[in-house]
Formats: structure tokens, sequence, C-alpha cells
């Protein structure tokens, strides 16, 4: 038994809070691409191009041509909780929200644990404006003014009290935002990251799998002052076929077979899959599971393991030495809950398990027929 008092329970500061919050959500600097990378595509870019440098540590670049962001908005952009996506809790439960973001955390959080800049110009706008923020905050350009720029519900600031934020300068429509430094004042997690290059990889990774899914956009990711990119996909693709020739090469997309599993009207597992999956003898360098559900790309590390068995068995027989799996799976919106995970990462959807099965028997009876056949089946 302790005879010493409880120690005193007290809020921590906020800004301990916020940093800490932002630590769950920017894991890596590969989450915060993704964040970029996902308020592009929410803003209906038809191009998005990314730069990084060292692993996205010391910066990443995210440019888009979308429909950019209003100079009077640039208040609320990296303040925690503010959004123009969601508007009630009833959407997110109904399953109605149709962007990525919904919560507005993410450019607060890059703003807690890095230097952020944004430059953004709105079909209307006359010229593109910048703006830099820290710690959630829009800083004003000279460090000795800073009028009040009003919460959400006080009108527009006015032009003359903009003046003092942001800088008006030349640019096409859309955004350009700029992470720099991240982790700058969490040492302990700037210091676990001692390999770039596998940042990099990772970034390179989400940003492939956005392109594979998105091929009408044209996405490129290159190291900062590259000239040449990594990853590149020209727009206006038809396919994540063709999305996939433009990053991994004619031979990959032509030795892919479809899976396309409709939405069955009748009975009450209510999924539609789609997806190109590998012949069991194919030898990639590396082998590459892309899931999305409902256009998200996400983590089921059961359906990646079912899909890994199926393979290694397989591969086996057929000689094959890695696979190439993307699958995309469309559920009702109510059926998938996205909040589950701070970086959204992992998703919960009902009839899980029967789901898995259904797809990793699709893909078996496909990939057994061909086994036995022992012939290399060309898809168109
Ligand atoms: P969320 O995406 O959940 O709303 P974010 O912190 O990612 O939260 O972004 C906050 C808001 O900033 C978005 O709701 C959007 O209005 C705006 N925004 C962010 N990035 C862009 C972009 N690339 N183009 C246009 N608007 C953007
Ligand atoms: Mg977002």
């Amino acid at each position: 038994m302790s005879d010493s008092a409880p120690p005193p329970i007290r809020p921590l500061p906020e800004t301990v809070v916020n940093r800490i919050a932002a630590g769950e959500v920017l894991a890596r600097p590969s989450n915060a691409v993704k964040e970029l990378l996902e308020n592009s595509l929410d803003a209906r870019s038809t191009t998005v191009s990314v730069a990084c440098a060292q692993g996205g540590l010391k910066m990443m670049q995210i440019t888009d041509n979308g429909c950019g962001i209003a100079p009077e908005d640039f208040r609320f952009l990296c303040r925690r909780f503010a959004t123009s996506k969601l508007k009630t809790y009833d959407q997110l439960q109904g399953g109605e929200v149709d962007t990525f973001g919904f919560r507005g955390e993410a450019l607060a959080s890059v703003s807690h644990v890095a230097h952020v800049s944004v430059t953004s110009r709105t079909a209307a706008g006359a010229c593109a404006f910048r703006g830099t923020f820290r710690d959630g905050a829009l800083l004003p350009i000279d460090a000795g003014i800073a009028p009040d720029l009003g919460g959400p519900e006080d009108p527009a600031p006015g032009e003359d009290v903009l003046q003092a934020y942001l800088t008006p300068t030349s640019g096409t429509q859309g955004t350009a935002i700029t992470v720099e430094d991240l982790f700058y004042n969490v040492p302990a997690r700037r210091q676990a990251f001692t390999n770039p290059r596998a940042e990099y990889v990772r970034i390179l990774d989400i940003v492939s799998r956005y392109a594979v899914h998105y091929p009408g956009v044209a996405i490129t990711c290159r190291q900062h002052g590259a000239s040449r990119a990594d990853l590149s996909t020209p727009g206006r693709l038809a396919s994540p076929r063709q999305a996939i020739q433009a990053i991994y090469g004619a031979e990959v997309a032509r030795n892919l077979h479809d899976i396309d599993i409709p939405r069955d009207t009748t009975g009450d597992l209510k999924v539609a899959v789609r997806g190109l999956f590998s012949a069991a003898e194919s030898r990639f360098r590396n082998p590459v599971f892309f899931l999305f559900i409902n256009n998200r790309a996400v983590s089921s590390p059961s359906l990646k393991r079912a899909v890994d068995t199926l393979y290694a068995n397989l591969m086996l027989t057929a000689g094959g030495k890695s696979s190439f799996v993307y699958l995309s799976l469309t559920l009702p919106g109510a059926h998938v809950d996205v909040n589950v995970h701070p970086t959204k990462r992992f998703v919960n959807f009902l009839e899980e398990d029967r789901i898995v099965e259904l797809i990793v028997s699709t893909m078996a009876d496909r990939l057994q027929t061909e086994n036995t056949a022992r012939r290399f089946e060309v898809t168109p």
C-alpha cells in the first residue's frame, strides 16, 4: 500500500497534444506523401507531381492542377479539424464521404512536425498566393505584425488583412505544397530514419498505387533535382493495365489476368471486385500487392496472407518467383469503417472472411487451370 499522494492529473499543453497527435497520423514520410497526394486527387487534379529530397525527410513537394485554395481559406488550411469535405457525422456513418479526406487532420499534423509552405491559385483568382505555416497557424510575413485572422464564424478577412500573411506570386491554377525538415522537432523520430533511400522506396510504392488506380491522372514522382522521373504516367489512360504498362513495362502488363467479379445483386455479399493478377510462373524482381477498397489504398493483412499462400503453393510447381496483384474492391459505403486507424491505412469491412474466400478462390481457379494447361495465357 502506498501512502504517497497520487500524482496530480493535468491537461497537457496544446502544443504537446498536437505534436503527439501528429506523430500518430504521420508515422513516416510516405504517410505525408499519401495525404498530400489524396488532397490533390480530392481537388480533382488531372496532373500531380511529387518531388522528394532525402526520402522526403529534407523536403517533399506535391504540385497539382486541381481546384486550388481560396486566399481567404488559407487561415484554416493547417488548422486541426478544419475541412472543406465533411460537414456532418452522419455523412461518415452513411458512407456518403466520397473524398479521401474528411477530418481536416493531415495538413495540421504536417504543420506540427515540419515547415509547410503552400502556393495556390483558383480558377477565379487573378494570381497565386503563397503562405507559410507553423504549428497549425498561418504565419505573418513580417513577424512584427500579426493581425487577427478571425475564426470560422467570422466574415472572411479583407484583402488588407490577408496582405500581412499571403504573398501574391505568379502561378497557374492548382496547388503546390512544400514540406521541409519533417520531424525537425521530434528528434527521436527523425533519428529513427537512418535510410532515406528506403523511405523513398516507400514513397514510390504509394505513388505507384495511386498511379495504377487512377490511370486518368498524370502522376510523376522524382528525386528533387533529378531530370528524370522514377515513375511517370501520361494521364488520360483508359485502364489500370495501361498505367501498369507505363510504370512497369509492357511485359509485366501483358502477362496479367483480369479479375472481375460483379456485385451479386441477389446474395448478401455486396462486393464487386476488379483487378489484375500475375501468372504463377511470373518472375518479377519484387512482389507487388496493391489493394484499394472504395478507392482508398489500404492494407488487409488477411487478404494479403491468403493471396501469398495461394501463390506460394502454385509457384512451387510453376517455377514462379514473385507475384503482381492489384485488387480494387467496391463495397456499400455503410459496410466500411474508414475511421479505425490514424493513418487510414486499415479499414474495417463487413464479411471480410467471405470476401477474402471469394477473391482467392476466383484467382485460384484461373491459376490452377493455367498451371494444368501449362501454357502462358495472354489476356488482351
Ligand atoms: P481533409 O483532406 O481531411 O479535409 P487536410 O488537412 O488534408 O484535411 O486538408 C484540409 C483542407 O485543405 C481540405 O479540406 C481542402 O479544402 C484543402 N486542401 C488541401 N490540399 C489541397 C489541394 N491540393 N488542393 C485544394 N485544396 C486542398
Ligand atoms: Mg486530406
